[in-house]
């Protein structure tokens, strides 16, 4: 998962690129990068870290121009390298750089039939490729041969992908995958500087640089917005939309608002979905307790629901980085220790039920049940706002293989001992979409029920099972040098 800024026509691209990257540097902590033009040529600027030690004063006062780009790295695949950090930039057959938010399926396959050598493992990269050879393919480029070359580059790239590139003397595109799998959402500003544009994953980066939102980009949408400030859409390849429900349980900025569905709103829904779930154990429970942050609204109106005490029974470390992007078991399980720490009189001979929006491999949640248990919680039932996960993610979040999803190789039951949990609840698949209140067929639900929105072969499947152990294995050396 990543986060991705565009800004067009303004007097500030990289004070407002850097603005937004901190609103959606949630999205990713490994590397950030922005790209600002002048609307002739541009510079670019990037790192692995946080975007407020990738960028200083000086810095950003090097990096001067009307218009930027700008992303925020969480490698799922492709290595943890400061060469795959994005923006990437052509000059073939013209200037173009671009960042983009999902992961290319067909990666492997489209690597060895491109006649390119590849500096990176990022898929952006290969993106940027494919878009450049059939750009490369035209006579000439103007607006018509753009979007052309945006329809065929949908025609070789399975996967998700939202999409942002700068042109220069032609202007900012948008571009997002048929299924719009990862999100995508665009704005406008006027003022007395004139007419500026931004996009970004989330439009909590346009509300806060002052943009009105306009709308999400639809699936299989290419958006050019031109020089002169024109705004031109195409429907290029627009297939039935397949959102990551992960964006609502877990991704997103409670703030945010994906797809017209309000992030917080939707969790305070699925609270109450699992607070029913939970009604039929029969159970009792004195108090409900949230794993900070992202469980903390779906335990409150579950609480609410059941009419049982809310409660902060775990101190969380907020300088600690989310446990769930680690990039390695040994940092993971060394986060947990670190990031949270229970508030003993609140859990004490009571009958606690643990609230998380998720359970990836369980291990996480095993060191949280105890954590409770040994502050003297006479009973700690735990409960999951996410239906159990099952297959790993092929769209760009890091859930990993099927070896190490608890959920693929164990019933409810086997997962409840493992944790150690008096009881273990799952909110259920229609609990999940009830509580997003959208269509189950307009949702990728892929992790829970295996329904890929695009075709994910076998060996593609294998391919990205390797990728993963072996960078898995590549962190792990590296942190016991
Ligand atoms: S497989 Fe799961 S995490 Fe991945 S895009 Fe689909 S719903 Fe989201």
């Amino acid at each position: 998962m990543c986060g991705i800024v565009g800004v067009f026509g303004t007097l500030k691209a990289s004070s407002e690129i850097y603005n937004g990257l901190f609103a959606i540097q949630h999205r990713g902590q490994n590397g950030a990068g922005m790209y600002i033009s002048n609307g002739d040529s541009g510079k670019l600027s990037k790192g692995s870290d946080l975007v407020g030690s990738v960028f200083n004063k000086q810095i950003l006062s090097e990096l001067k121009g009307t218009s930027g780009l700008g992303h925020v790295r969480y490698p799922t695949i492709g290595s943890d390298n400061f060469v795959d950090a994005q923006p990437f930039v052509t000059h073939d057959p013209i200037e173009i750089s671009m960042v983009h938010n999902g992961n290319i399926v067909n990666y492997p396959q489209l690597r060895d039939e491109l006649d390119v050598e590849l500096e990176s493992e990022c898929d952006l990269e290969l993106i940027l490729a494919v878009f450049s050879q059939e750009l490369k393919s035209e006579d000439n480029i103007g607006i018509d041969e753009i979007f052309s070359a945006v329809g065929r580059t949908m025609d070789r790239l399975n996967g998700s992908y939202s999409v942002i590139a700068l042109i220069p003397r032609i202007g900012m595109l948008l571009f997002r995958d048929p299924h719009a799998i990862r999100p995508m959402i665009y704005g406008k500003r006027i003022t007395l500087d004139g007419i500026s544009y931004a996009v970004a994953s989330e439009n909590i980066v346009l509300d806060i640089l002052g943009y009105e939102i306009m709308r999400d980009v639809k699936g299989g949408e290419a958006i050019l917005i031109k020089e002169d400030k024109t705004v031109i859409y195409r429907p290029v390849r627009p297939e039935e939309p397949k959102h990551c429900m992960f964006e609502w349980v877990y991704f997103a900025r409670s703030d945010a608002t994906i797809e017209r569905s309000n992030v917080y709103e939707s969790r305070l829904r699925l609270g109450e979905e699992l607070a029913k779930e939970w009604k039929k154990k029969g159970l009792e429970i004195d108090v409900v307790i949230p794993v900070p942050d992202t469980a903390r609204t779906l335990a409150l109106s579950m609480a609410e629901y059941l009419n049982i005490p809310y409660r902060e029974g775990l101190l969380r470390n907020r300088y600690v980085g989310r446990t769930f992007i680690m990039p390695d078991q040994t940092s993971r399980e060394t986060a947990v220790r670190i990031k949270l720490n229970p508030i003993i009189e609140e859990v004490k001979g009571k009958k606690v039920a643990l609230v998380d929006d998720s359970i990836v491999r369980g291990t996480t949640s095993k060191k949280l049940v105890n954590l409770i248990r040994t502050a003297g919680a006479k009973e700690v039932h735990f409960l999951s706002g996410c239906p159990p996960i099952r297959s790993p993610c092929y769209y760009g979040i890091d859930i990993p293989t099927k070896k190490e999803l608890t959920a693929a190789n164990s019933t409810i039951e086997q997962i409840r001992q493992k944790i150690g949990a008096d009881s273990l609840t799952y909110q259920s698949i229609d609990g999940l979409v009830r509580g997003l209140e959208r269509q189950k067929e307009g949702l990728c639900l892929a992790c829970l029920n295996e329904d890929y929105p695009t075709q994910v072969r076998e060996d593609i499947r294998q391919y990205f099972g390797e990728c993963r152990e072996k960078e898995r294995r590549a962190v792990f050396a590296n942190s016991n040098l």
